[in-house]
């Protein structure tokens, strides 16, 4: 286990064969070097540094307003960073936006679907911008996976909650995105649903697909990921990788390291 001194220094790289062996090798998938971000002069991101290697899943945990949709929308190019580098897929997130959210799929708390359209119209929509092959097809097998088949023809804004994040899930899915950035993916969901999608992103990382995901929940994050990194003021305070850790080594380190109780 590693406590990380400064902010100026990473999360222990992933070095170890993750799920997808020889594929792991490859370059890191997401790459932050010194990425600061501030709100009217106001630092919310303060030197950030972190890598994740292709294939592999960070969960990024941390006490409310720490930094931790933040960092997901700067990495999904939703937000500028204000100083440091950000590269996803190798892509850079300022020179490069387009080609960095053609390769990524974000779950946040926006859902980025159209309300006064159909749950069936937006999927096709997205399948349409994102060039998917055989839409219909690939709209039918997300509406399957995410429970909403009987749903296509309601409009967005009469979802409840839940559906309207496994709607937001099924979009975010859509196009098999090579990196998916899961902000808090458990909001509004049930423990059925939660551990429907829990499946879905293992399948996906299964496939090679790299994940930043952010949680509350430590356990969750176990559950999921190669690396654990807590975030506290905007600084990467410790970070470890999964086989280091058990919940209560977790839970100790968060609760030293934030000052909160987990
Ligand atoms: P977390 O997801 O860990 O709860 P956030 O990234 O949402 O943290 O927020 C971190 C801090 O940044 C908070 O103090 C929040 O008020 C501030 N912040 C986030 N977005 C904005 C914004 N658009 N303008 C000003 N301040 C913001």
């Amino acid at each position: 286990m590693k406590k990380l001194e400064s902010a100026a220094k990473p999360p222990e790289p992933a070095e170890v064969t993750s799920r997808q062996g020889a594929a792991a090798l490859g370059p890191w998938d997401i790459e932050v070097k010194g990425l600061w971000k501030s709100f009217g002069g106001a630092p919310v991101l303060r030197g950030l540094d972190l890598r994740v290697r292709a294939g592999e899943c960070l969960a990024i945990v941390g006490p409310n307003g720490s930094g931790k949709t933040t960092l997901i929308k700067t990495l999904a190019t939703l937000l500028r960073p204000s100083a440091g580098t950000v590269r996803v897929g190798g892509f850079d997130v300022r020179a490069e936006a387009s080609e960095v959210r053609r390769q990524i799929g974000v779950l946040c708390h926006q859902s980025f679907l159209y309300s006064d359209l159909t749950v069936g119209e937006n999927l096709q929509f997205y399948a349409r911008m994102y060039g998917v092959a055989d839409p219909g097809q690939r709209v039918g097998e997300m509406l399957r996976l995410v429970g909403l088949e009987e749903r296509v023809a309601t409009l967005v804004r009469a979802l409840s909650r839940g559906m309207l994040q496994r709607l937001a899930l099924a979009r975010a899915l859509l196009h098999e995105p090579a990196v998916l950035f899961l902000d808090e993916p458990d909001t509004g969901l049930d423990q059925r649903w939660a551990g429907v999608l829990r499946d879905l992103v293992v399948r996906r990382a299964a496939q090679g697909c790299t994940t930043l995901l952010t949680t509350h929940n430590l356990e969750r994050s176990l559950d999921l990921a190669d690396q654990v990194a807590v975030l506290n003021g905007g600084r990467i305070v410790f970070a470890a990788r999964r086989d280091e850790l058990d919940v209560g080594s977790l839970r100790e380190a968060y609760h030293r390291y934030t000052g909160a109780a987990a």
